[in-house]
């Protein structure tokens, strides 16, 4: 299968899941994620109506943002403080804000770039040891004082499943979190996005409320598997 036939595979996947719970599938926006995707897959993934894009590390990035314009790239893993500058300058949404000394960084690179940069504040809902992402207990904190920083603005707030086990109460969390963030009024309107869900567990973030989800290798990676096979048994031409 193809990445236009996996794209639609998993737009039937996530309508399905958001009607189940009465919600509008439209509102869920997919971040396709390239991280070891070559060129022209990214090419198709576009040709097939995909918008957003997203990578993990910063320098894998640079190599692909300029060489298709006109889409958003989204910056999912973790940020290094001395990447900030490049990661202002690439990206749309940073998906990763998890500490006050990376938000300072972005505030004032983003001030000399004469711009405003875009963040998700990732939280470790699961409490899962050698996970990135602020405790749930330090959320408040953090976003007050996040909403202090003029250059900076939180869209919302992003997790990564469990690594094993049902997936469902750490969604349920973070969309829970996000509500009384909410209603705490911390920059209310902005607060939008939920960021969850992955290849293995995106239907159940869409009901739990997700409206990012961010996959990869449900859309790029049985491709990538072919091509390593075909390169191992040496049947490429090229
Ligand atoms: C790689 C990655 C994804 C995509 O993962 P898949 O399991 O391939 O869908 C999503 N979010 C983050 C933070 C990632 O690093």
């Amino acid at each position: 299968m193809g990445v236009a036939e996996n794209l639609n595979r998993v737009r039937t996947r996530i309508a399905t899941a958001a009607r189940k719970v009465g919600g509008d599938p439209a509102g869920v926006h997919i971040v396709a994620v390239t991280k070891g995707v070559a060129a022209p897959y990214i090419a198709e993934a576009m040709a097939a109506g995909q918008q957003d894009f997203g990578e993990s590390r910063v320098q894998e990035a640079l190599a692909k943002v300029g060489c298709f314009p006109g889409v958003t790239w989204h910056l999912v893993g973790h940020l290094q403080t001395n990447k900030a500058r490049q990661a202002v300058l690439c990206f749309a949404l940073i998906h990763s804000l998890d500490r006050l000394t990376l938000a300072r960084e972005l505030d004032r690179r983003a001030c000399g770039a004469g711009r405003v940069v875009e963040a998700l504040v990732q939280v470790n809902v699961t409490g899962e040891p050698g996970k990135w992402g602020v405790a749930p207990a330090d959320l408040p904190r953090l976003l007050t004082d996040l909403s202090s920083l003029e250059h900076l603005r939180v869209r919302g707030l992003m997790t990564i499943g469990p690594l094993v086990g049902d997936p469902r109460p750490a969604f349920a969390g973070l969309r829970e979190l996000l509500e009384r963030a909410k209603a705490k009024g911390f920059a209310s309107t902005e607060l939008k996005w939920l960021s969850m869900g992955m290849s293995d567990d995106y239907p159940v973030a869409v009901e739990e409320g997700s409206n990012l989800v961010r996959l990869g290798r449900t859309i790029f990676g049985r491709l990538g598997e072919e091509e390593r096979a075909c390169a191992e048994d040496g049947s490429i031409d090229s």
